[in-house]
Order: C-alpha cells, then structure tokens, then sequence
C-alpha cells in the first residue's frame, strides 16, 4: 500500500483491513475534507512488512466471488412485533442475533455515537442489542473490531458480524481463512455518505430550531413501512419527523451525490455478496406476492453458504418463507457510475462552499413544487405553522 496508496484512493473503501494488520499500528484512518476516512502511513513506525499491501481487498483479484456460490432466497421477518418494528425493515439480524446471543456469543454491528455524532463498529460486549439496529445512512468507522472479533473467535465464541459488503469483504481479507464459529451478514446497500456530512447537517437542524439533537433515527415506523425519513429527539423533549422529500440529507444521499468514491465503482452491486447472509429491505415484493405486505416491514434474505442457511433455520424468533432466486436478484444491479461520480464532485465541491442546504436547491435536488414549499417554509410568519404541521413536531413536555 505504500507505493499503491495515491493510486488506491478513488477505490479505498476505508474497509479498515490494512489498519488492523499492521502490526506497529503504523496506520491512522484520517479524514479527507469531504469527511471520508482514508489510511495514512506513518513512515516512522512503518517496518516495510507490506502486510497491509497484501491484506488490501481493492488490490486483489476479486477471484472467490467468480465461484458458484450456494444460492437460497426468503423473505421474512421478526416474530415479536415490538422488535420488528424497532428494525428498518422485518428484524432478520435482530432474530439473528437473538440466537447467537442465547447461545452465549457476540454480535458486532453499527451504532451511533449521540455524544460526537459519529457511526462506528462495536459489539454487543460493550452495548446493547438495541444500539445495533437500524440502519444508518454513514459511514460506519470499524475501528479496530476486526481485531476483537478475531480475538473472539479464538475462543471459540459464536460471532454474528454484520456490516456493508466491502466491510465483510475487508474482514474476510483480514481472517484470512474460515472460522465455524463465525456467521457474517451484509446489507444490500447503495453507497455511503461521510459522517461529516451528517454532523454537519445535524447542526443545521439544532440552529434552525433552536434545540440539541440527542438522538436521531433515519427509519422511524410512525406511518409503517416503508418510511423514510429523519427522525429526531431533542433534549428538551421535542421530536420532530422530516420526511425524506424534504431533507435535504436524504435528497442528496438518494440522488447518489454524497457517496464516497468508491461506491461508484463498487463491484458488490453486481454479483452475489461474500457475507454468508444478505439482508435487504424486500422493496422487491410486488413482484413476487402484493398481498404479503402487512406495513410493518419485510426483509429480503439472501443466503450465501450453507453455514448462513444453518443459522436461517435454527433461528426461533423469525417467521421466513422460501421463494425463487429470481425474486430477491433484483438487488444486484449497478446503481451508480462514471457520471454520477462527476456530478458528485460537482456537488461535494458545492457543499463544502456553500453548504448542504443550498446546494441541494442550487442542483433542484428537490423538485419544484417542494423547492416553492420550502421557498414559503422560509419566510418566517408561517415557518411555525407550517413546520408543525409538515414536520410532525410533538411539542415540549
Ligand atoms: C448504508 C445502508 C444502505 C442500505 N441500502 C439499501 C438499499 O439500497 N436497498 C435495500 O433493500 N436495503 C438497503 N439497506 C439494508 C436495509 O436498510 C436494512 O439494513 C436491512 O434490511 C436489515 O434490516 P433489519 O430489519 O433486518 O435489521 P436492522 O435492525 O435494521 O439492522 C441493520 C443492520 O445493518 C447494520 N448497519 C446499520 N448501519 C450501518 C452502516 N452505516 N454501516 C454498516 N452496517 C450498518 C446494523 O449493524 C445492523 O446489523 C441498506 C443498509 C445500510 C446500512
Ligand atoms: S484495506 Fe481497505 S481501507 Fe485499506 S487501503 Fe484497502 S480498501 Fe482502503
Ligand atoms: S508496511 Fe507493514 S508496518 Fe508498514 S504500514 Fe503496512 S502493515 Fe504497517
Ligand atoms: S456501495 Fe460498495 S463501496 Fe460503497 S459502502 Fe456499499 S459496498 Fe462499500
């Protein structure tokens, strides 16, 4: 990675495979100034060992994913309605990881830190099962867990890790080999914002309305599934719900244009993932049965091996049923490419000028109608009504 890493950086996932087997901790993950984290190389520590140039998944022929994998697709979700509905969509990792964690073992997965607003790995040694759920629409910082995890495995621990397919793909490349206490899981997923992006449009929220942010929600199930929007707990009590046409984070994050480089090029949207399971929200489902849609969520499962279909059917707290692959391939297409990633740049180079804000009206990010809305939403004599009506705000307690 030494000599490779300026070549590296448009296709760096920021897998955190090279910084976890370094073994000088040579290697710092530091932020670009669109937020997203990239290795850097001390070149005092650094002994030269190449181990990270090795290690590094974006440099290797991607040869195990040319092989017929074990292909088995469901649809489901979590028996107990309080858990699925606390899920982004039907709970699949929460019944998951209920088993694992019955049996004594150890879940790892993203949460996010309120305090500094920032997304990274962690197991559920250190926080709840709860912390873990949901998505979140940053980047997630997988620190040094692949470390612990391996550390957990060598004590035969059963481990549930789940996160986007270049992580697992990363971890795998740290592993190195197969471990049978070992189940992976990864989200079917269209790229990944900074959280420096977040942070910032976090505060724009805090000043807009005058209140601070403790916690926030990207897939609250107030109307059902499916809702997209952002949900957020102020201190004082408030809690306000915008919905995603009208949050300019989620304008930008679907138009593919805070996506970090490596997502336009991401050879995971095309194939089969490498994580012994894929869990997606099962958008696919008119295609396959209208009727099973009961609003309160539905995952698509995709099974990869057939240690991810032992663990499917030893799980007690998921109701799934079987269907053709056919049904849950749709996920496998290319969302984003070379002209996204030019409009991309555009736009990030936008944002760190002018801000997020108006650089979604500046690129009619958000169509007309709502760009009018938001015109009026501005002028101040009706920013109250307005807002409490659109925004759901649930007044102080
Ligand atoms: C960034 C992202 C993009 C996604 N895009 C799509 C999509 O385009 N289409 C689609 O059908 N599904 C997508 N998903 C998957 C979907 O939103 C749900 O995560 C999935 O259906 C699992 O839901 P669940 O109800 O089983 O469990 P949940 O309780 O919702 O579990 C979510 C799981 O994802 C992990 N996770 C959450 N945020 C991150 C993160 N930032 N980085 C890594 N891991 C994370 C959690 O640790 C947990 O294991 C995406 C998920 C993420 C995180
Ligand atoms: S191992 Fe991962 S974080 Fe390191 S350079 Fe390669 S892709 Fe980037
Ligand atoms: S060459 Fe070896 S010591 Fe240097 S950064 Fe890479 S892994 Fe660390
Ligand atoms: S789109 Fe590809 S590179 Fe980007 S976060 Fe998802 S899996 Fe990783």
């Amino acid at each position: 990675m030494t000599t490779k890493y300026p070549v590296l950086l448009d296709v760096c996932t920021g897998c955190c495979a090279c910084y976890n087997i370094c073994p000088t901790n040579a290697i710092s993950m530091v932020e670009d100034s669109e937020g997203f984290l990239y290795p850097k190389i001390d070149a005092i520590t650094c002994t030269e060992c190449k181990l990270c140039d090795k290690v590094c998944p974006e440099i290797k022929e991607d040869k195990d994913n040319q092989k017929e994998k074990f292909k088995k697709a469901y649809y489901g979700w979590h028996i107990d309605d309080s858990i699925r509905k606390q899920s982004s969509s039907g709970g699949v990792f929460s019944a998951i990881s209920d088993s694992v964690l019955a049996n004594g073992g150890v879940v790892y997965g993203a949460a996010f830190d309120t305090l500094n607003r920032n997304v990274f790995h962690t197991s559920t040694d250190k926080i709840n099962l709860s912390a873990l759920r949901k998505s979140k629409y940053a980047q997630s910082f997988i620190g040094y867990s692949f470390r612990e995890l391996k550390s957990d495995l060598n004590k035969n621990r059963t481990s549930f890790f789940v996160g986007t397919p270049c992580q697992i793909v990363g971890l795998q490349a740290y592993l190195k080999k197969d471990y049978p206490d070992l189940l992976t899981g990864d989200v079917i997923c269209h790229g990944i914002p900074s959280v420096k992006i977040l942070k910032n449009h976090i505060e724009y929220y805090e000043n807009k309305f005058h209140v601070k942010i403790i916690n926030i929600d990207f897939r609250p199930k107030t109307n059902g599934w499916p809702n997209v929007a952002l949900w957020f707990e102020c201190e004082n009590g408030q809690v306000f719900e915008i919905p995603h046409h009208f949050d300019a984070y989620f304008s930008a994050y679907f138009s593919n244009l805070t996506l970090r480089k490596s997502c336009y090029n991401c050879r995971h949207f095309l194939q089969q993932h490498a994580a012994d399971i894929t869990i997606a929200d099962y958008w696919g489902y008119k295609d396959y049965d209208k009727k099973i849609n009961d609003k309160k969520g539905l995952s698509l499962i995709l099974v990869n091996s057939e240690k991810g279909e032992l663990i499917l059917n030893s799980t007690q707290h998921l109701t799934f049923k079987n269907m053709d692959w056919k049904y849950g391939s749709y996920v496998f297409k290319m969302h984003n490419n070379e002209k996204d990633l030019k409009n991309r740049n555009l736009f990030l180079k936008s944002v760190l000028s002018k801000g997020l804000q108006k650089s979604v009206l500046k690129f009619k990010l958000i169509g007309r109608w709502k760009s009018r809305l938001i015109f009026f939403i501005k002028k101040k004599y009706i920013n109250k009504i307005i807002w409490n009506k659109l925004l759901n705000i649930v007044p102080k307690k």
